[in-house]
């Protein structure tokens, strides 16, 4: 299934969904959408980095809820999530979506992935094609070969796939995998938007 085909399945589960190209249609796709003075909070997300979103929102007029800005403390992040359930757009990305048009995510605290179900007004994902398997199975091996490990070294986790490269289903303290999370479907329609971009981004 091409990309375009995938989008109009997303599109079908009341996720409006576009394909571009780069990072820069990325960016010029998220200015048009978020307007100035909006309030803007963003999930854990290296391809947010990867593709410039985190500077971008930063330079912008925006009301940004930055849980990356230098100097927070672990009270003030976790402030900082709470108030990101009011935002008006909420950015991430997700560790695989399937041919189905579902999106699936595994968490450790649960911030980014209740944000993405419920609260914000909108959710904008940031989806490189390298994410797109075909089914729930294939979904739940790429976050145990790729996804988790990738994350948990990033986060600099004691966890055995730090070390194996692959999930050994750990009950480490630092245990990544706390929830698994699918999203089939949206009730209040065009809430969530599945951004496709063929350019690599992320694990
Ligand atoms: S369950 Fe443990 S070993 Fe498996 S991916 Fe998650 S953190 Fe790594």
């Amino acid at each position: 299934m091409d990309l375009q085909t995938l989008a109009t399945v997303f599109t079908n589960n009341h996720m409006p969904s576009v394909v571009l190209k780069n990072k820069e249609d990325v960016l010029a796709y998220l200015r048009e959408q978020i307007v100035d003075e909006s309030t803007v909070a963003v999930g854990g997300s290296t391809t947010l980095f990867q593709f410039g979103i985190i500077d971008e929102l930063r330079s912008r007029n925006l009301n940004f809820y930055d849980r990356y800005a230098p100097g927070l403390t672990p009270a003030q992040i976790q402030e900082v999530f709470h108030h990101s359930f009011n935002a008006d757009a909420y950015i991430a990305s997700a560790n695989a979506v399937t041919l189905k048009g579902e999106i699936v995510n595994i968490d450790r605290t649960g911030n980014r992935v209740a944000a993405m179900m419920y609260g914000p007004k909108k959710v904008y994902l940031i989806v490189s094609a390298s994410k797109v398997v075909k089914d729930l199975d294939e979904a739940r091996e790429r976050i145990r070969r790729v996804a988790a490990p990738k994350n948990a070294q990033r986060l600099n986790l004691k966890t055995p796939c730090v070390q194996t490269g692959y999930c050994m289903d750990c009950e480490s303290p630092d245990r990544l995998c706390a929830f698994e999370t699918v999203i089939k479907r949206q009730a209040i329609k065009d809430r969530i938007h599945v951004i496709l971009v063929e350019e690599q981004g992320g694990f």
